[in-house]
């Protein structure tokens, strides 16, 4: 069995050291606010998702004079809602449209595979995901099941 119980707040403390010489490197702020709780998930696959989300971010404040990159992560009833968000310009229509598509991508060098990497794992988790973007930001919204205290 893959599936462990795992602490969203250690899992997301592990992937910030990944993703830290990056951030520092290119002079992002980042910010995070977690609270404590527990899901039963593929933590490698989890991770590689976080890490998907925060390099796509990290791509698109790129032209920001202030490059901001956050992650939140609230416990809601028997849910977990994981917020990656970055300000940066806001995404058309007609890609937000397609984002999740296998090898859709607007970048030179882009293999578009990320995100439908992403897709597949939290939906593996039965959790979703979608994005949300407006002028002032561009958010990856998870929902994760929590850790379930009955079996
Ligand atoms: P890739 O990063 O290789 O292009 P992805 O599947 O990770 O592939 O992303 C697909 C496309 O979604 C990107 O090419 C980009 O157009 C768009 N995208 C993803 N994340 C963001 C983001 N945070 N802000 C703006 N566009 C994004
Ligand atoms: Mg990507």
């Amino acid at each position: 069995e893959i599936y462990k119980k795992v602490e969203i707040k250690q899992l997301l403390n592990e992937v910030e050291l990944l993703i830290t010489p990056r951030l520092v490197g290119e002079n992002i702020l980042f910010s995070k606010n977690v609270c404590s709780c527990y899901l039963d998930c593929y933590e490698e696959g989890l991770k590689q998702v976080l890490v998907n989300l925060i390099s796509n971010a990290i791509d698109a404040v790129q032209n920001c004079a202030e490059k901001r990159i956050s992650i939140t992560a609230s416990c809601e009833h028997d849910q977990l809602l994981l917020n990656v968000e970055n300000n940066g310009e806001m995404i058309p229509a007609e890609v937000l449209d397609n984002l999740f598509q296998p090898f859709f991508t607007t970048k030179q060098n882009g293999t578009g595979i990320g995100l439908s990497i992403c897709k597949n794992i939290i939906e593996k988790h039965h959790g979703t995901i979608h994005c949300e973007s407006n002028h002032e930001a561009t958010r990856f919204i998870i929902t994760l099941p929590l850790h379930s205290q009955v079996n």
